[in-house]
């Protein structure tokens, strides 16, 4: 069997940071990811937040740590999904598609997906208009009518980009109110094609082939209106992929987020998580790359020092 000091699962924005940090603290270490090195920030088409790159193409900036993991010696295997684990022993078992691995420590920054709307019609016409990428799948309806569906920053951060793009862009939210930065409110006030309908939900998603309209209702007056639309973007927020740490033992919050103490420390022993899947409450770049730094240094510390806490 491979035998590794850290297996790192998931190699996003955490995974990479914790990669490079593993391998520079003397961890033979290995990264695996079911897609792609790079993580989810590659689906943002700028970035302007990251210190260091006042603007930069999500792609590129996922590029750039993927190339720097391995640049120090990390072992990265893409398109090699974990599916089973044993994590309750001192020896962790990371079973693959493709092998089986033995390590003394395991990294979870597994990230997040998109949440569904559950509404009819929308896992029929997924990829036939529905989308939960704006910045994926908007230079698809240039000229368009579209219609967003969210309140929080990235329904805001994706009805500003297909703003520029479409040529009506309709966003639906369930309350009266957004729950975004101040800064996004005020641009999208700003913008002449957007159209903000509160207190409305989704019914119906309909078309042929591809998107054609929505039935909508007003949860207030329970009024119903038909609307025209070519796209549907679902913008109401990630569930974290934790399914395969809860399977082994590992405790999540009641919302799924696995569970992390100020170490990033899991409540297994050499069990740590990172970024978007842990219960530290802010999901961007910056805070994802700390963690992930923290969970390799951690795993460094549990590894190599008697004396790590227990
Ligand atoms: C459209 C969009 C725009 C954004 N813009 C910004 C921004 O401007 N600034 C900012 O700071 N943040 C932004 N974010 C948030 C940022 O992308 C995330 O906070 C960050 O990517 C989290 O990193 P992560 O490593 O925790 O997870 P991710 O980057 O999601 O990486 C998780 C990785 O784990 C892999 N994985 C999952 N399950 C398995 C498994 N079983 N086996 C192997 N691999 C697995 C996935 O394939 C993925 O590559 C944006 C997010 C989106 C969706």
């Amino acid at each position: 069997m491979d035998t590794w000091d850290a297996v790192i699962i998931g190699a996003g924005s955490a995974g990479l940071s914790a990669g490079i940090y593993a391998v520079r603290s003397g961890l033979k270490t290995l990264v695996l990811d079911e897609k792609f090195a790079g993580g989810t920030i590659a689906d943002a088409s700028l970035v302007v937040n990251y210190p260091g790159f006042a603007e930069i193409n999500g792609g590129e900036l996922a590029e750039k740590m993927a190339s720097h993991c391995r640049k120090v010696g990390a072992i990265i295997h893409d398109l090699e999904p974990a599916t089973e684990l044993e994590l309750m022993g001192e020896t962790k078992i990371v079973k693959t598609s493709a092998a089986t691995y033995e390590a003394k420590a395991v990294i979870f920054s597994t990230g997040s997906h998109y949440r569904e709307l559950g509404a009819k019609g929308e896992k029929e016409f997924r990829g036939k208009g529905v989308s939960y990428c704006g910045v994926c799948d908007g230079p698809f309806f240039k000229g368009k009518r579209v219609l967003i569906v969210g309140g929080g920053n990235t329904a805001c951060t994706t009805t500003l980009y297909l703003s520029g793009l479409a040529s009506e862009v309709i966003v639906i939210h369930r309350k009266q109110k957004f729950r975004a930065e101040e800064s996004l409110i005020s641009d999208i006030s700003t913008k002449n094609n957007v159209k903000i309908m509160w207190n409305t939900e989704i019914q119906e998603i309909k078309g042929d082939k591809q998107v054609k309209s929505v039935s909508l209702i007003d949860n207030m007056t329970n009024k119903t209106t038909e609307l025209a639309v070519d796209a549907v973007f679902v913008q109401v927020g990630e569930a974290p992929n934790s399914q395969l740490a809860k399977a082994a033992g590992v405790e999540t919050d009641e919302h799924g987020y696995i569970k992390v103490d100020g170490n990033q420390q899991t409540n297994l022993m050499g069990v740590f998580a990172a970024g978007d899947v842990s219960n530290q409450p802010i999901k961007q770049v910056g805070t994802a790359v700390g963690q992930g730094i923290t969970a390799a240094l951690e795993a460094y510390s549990y590894i190599k020092r008697p004396y790590y806490r227990k």
